[in-house]
């Protein structure tokens, strides 16, 4: 204890245990509660001389590196080291450091006397002694094992994907961005591969998410001996991996290198999957975006190996490389069918109504409801940029019962006010017409609403006879009258159907597309078009409505003709519930003035 004293009185100062030391009963006191504090702290401490030579250690250093006093007195911090991870330059970096700041601080790999290799914290502090010189060296250390496992724990847990212990998004995106640095210094091309199951979901909905989990970890494994251990396979989430190929210098060898991983991924996961006795067959859609052609950061690479994959999938080619003028309209279509699902939970639409006036009094002939998108981000979105994308993704039907539900509502709410009654007309697509539930979906939601089945008009386009359903939709359209709905014919003369087939159907109204009443006054054929749907119209007891009457001439021309009704801008914009009212309101051949 006396040489420990001895050493110690020289640390104590550095230790700040004695500042206010008055006396020498003091400071023997004082160097007595160091001298217990340094057997018994936790970290290992060992003190060296000038020369960097342990002169004392703690318990702490010999239940740490199994060392006993004796066997590390005399020998310098190096010997400890772990040679496979120090050179010795970095032992002579540390008293670099040493002598010209009195601290070093660092993480250090040394070898416990069961020669195994371990990390520490350490930090070295030099004492001076009252001459300003160096007198002696302590060194204080923790074990970091434990540590180094929870850091390495938790790396893995934020960089790779649990489930298939590939790396994740997080690790992707670093490695493609280290990646881009390094083809961009060397001149590179690199590929980007974006995956994607084709018939992910489905699997998923109907074996249940543990066999789709079972599927992700067996595509994964077979992904991976796709690719050299070189490259990057990640997962991004859901059913969509990367992969990152190695660099090459020109970009026909790109083609060739991406044309054989591609091909060998899709051989591989074209064999059928054995899950629990399921045997299940996916098929995968791969797009490949090339740095610097295609993009020059992750973002831009990402998104459109996506769109390459997305082109892939539609064209069922297997895999695709991006080309620019996928870009645009497919982004628009990716989006909106993403945003839709979510517009019909959280009901993110509105109806706009249009009347159509009769042109004999002016009176209101029909309100037709014309669907809009408020899209949280985008705001209004018209109709034509999603109705075709509902239509495919099998959206439609559930949109149109909103929309009919919501209209015939509406006009049984403005009779309940005491405004007049009026008829209702929506758009029907073709593609509601395949669900066999839509004669009880009308029948249901006219009994509900209490809306008069005669004041409602369903509209349809004349490609709903062309389809190779027709039979059905023949079939349907006479259910539906049987209900006492009508029809009309939209968009009529663009599509090639003939009248006398139309005749058998029970057709009430024709409205002439508006691109015939756009040229009225441009192009004769137009105008003689128009002209004769009219008199064969009538000739066959049906209504006529123009659709787009825009201005003074069309209107005064087409009540010339004899036309029923028009509708357009000339006469009232499309207007949402609580502007319409107010044309329901007044006397009705006022509409078109109170309009603009
Ligand atoms: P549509 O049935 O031919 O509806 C007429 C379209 O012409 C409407 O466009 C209307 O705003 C527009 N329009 C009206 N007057 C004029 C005019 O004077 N000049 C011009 N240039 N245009 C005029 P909107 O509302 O954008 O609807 C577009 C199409 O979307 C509709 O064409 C219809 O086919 C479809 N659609 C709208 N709502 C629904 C719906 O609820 N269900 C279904 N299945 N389709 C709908
Ligand atoms: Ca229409
Ligand atoms: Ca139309």
């Amino acid at each position: 204890n006396r040489a420990i004293k001895d050493d110690l009185s020289n640390v104590v100062e550095v230790l700040s245990i004695g500042h206010d030391i008055s006396g020498k009963k003091n400071a023997e006191k004082e160097l007595n509660l160091a001298a217990s504090v340094f057997e018994n702290i936790v970290e290992g401490v060992m003190i060296t001389g000038p020369d960097g030579k342990i002169l004392r250690t703690n318990r702490a250093f010999t239940l740490i590196t199994g060392f006993g006093e004796q066997q590390a007195f005399g020998k310098t911090l190096e010997a400890f080291f772990d040679s496979t991870h120090h050179g010795p330059g970095f032992y002579r970096k540390i008293w670099k450091t040493l002598s010209a700041k009195g601290l070093w601080r660092g993480e250090v790999w040394n070898k416990r006397s069961s020669d195994e290799s371990y990390p520490q914290q350490l930090s070295i502090s030099a004492i001076q002694d009252i001459e300003g010189n160096n007198s002696h060296y302590v060194g204080v250390f923790t074990d970091i094992t434990e540590q180094k496992r929870n850091q390495e724990q938790i790396y893995r847990l934020a960089h790779f994907d649990s489930l298939t212990g590939l790396p994740n998004r997080i690790l992707f995106q670093d490695r493609l961005s280290h990646g881009l640095a390094k083809a961009n210094r060397n001149e590179d091309c690199l590929p980007l591969l974006f995956l994607d199951l084709d018939r992910f979901k489905s699997v998923k909905d109907s074996l249940g998410h543990g066999v789709g989990d079972m599927l992700l970890q067996q595509v994964s494994t077979r992904l991976a001996e796709c690719v050299r251990a070189s490259d990057t396979l990640a997962r991004m989430g859901g059913d969509e991996f990367t992969v990152i190929l190695g660099p090459s210098p020109s970009i026909q060898e790109v083609i060739v290198s991406v044309t054989r991983v591609s091909n060998n991924i899709l051989t591989a996961l074209s064999k059928p999957f054995e899950l629990e006795g399921n045997r299940v067959v996916i098929s995968t859609s791969i797009g490949v975006a090339v740095y610097p052609q295609d993009g020059d950061s992750v973002s831009d690479l990402l998104r459109n190996a996506d769109m390459a994959m997305y082109h892939a999938k539609q064209e069922s080619l297997g895999f695709s490389f991006y080309q620019p003028e996928m870009n645009l309209a497919n982004m628009e279509r990716l989006n909106i069918e993403r945003d839709l699902f979510e517009a019909l939970e959280k009901e993110q639409f509105e109806i706009y109504y249009q009347p159509c006036m009769r042109l004999s009094d002016g009176s209101v002939e029909a309100l037709e409801a014309l669907i809009r998108w408020h899209h949280p981000a985008r705001g209004l979105i018209d109709p034509d940029q999603f109705i075709g994308v509902a239509e495919e993704i099998g959206l439609v039907s559930q949109l149109g019962e909103w929309v009919l539900s919501t209209a015939v509502n509406q006009a049984v709410n403005w009779r309940s006010q005491g405004l007049p009654s009026v008829r209702i007309a929506v758009n029907v697509s073709p593609y509601q017409f395949r669900d066999k539930l839509l004669v009880a979906m009308v029948r249901s939601t006219l009994d509900e609403s209490g809306f008069p089945p005669d004041q409602l008009i369903l509209e349809v386009t004349e490609n709903l006879f062309l389809d190779p359903l027709s039979d059905e939709a023949a079939a349907t359209i006479k259910e539906l009258s049987a209900l006492g709905v009508c029809f009309s014919i939209d968009d009529f003369g663009v599509g090639y159907s003939s009248l006398a087939r139309l005749k058998l159907l029970p057709i009430d109204i024709l409205k002439v597309d508006r691109s015939f009443i756009a040229g009225l006054f441009e192009n004769e054929n137009d105008a003689s078009i128009t002209r004769s749907v009219i008199q064969m119209a009538h000739s066959l007891k049906l209504n006529v409505v123009a659709e787009g009457v825009e201005t003074q001439q069309q209107f005064d021309y087409l009540k010339q003709q004899g036309c029923d009704a028009v509708q357009g801008y000339f006469v009232a914009r499309p207007a949402p519930a609580r502007d319409t009212e107010k044309i329901l309101d007044i006397s009705s051949d006022h509409i078109r003035f109170i309009s603009e």
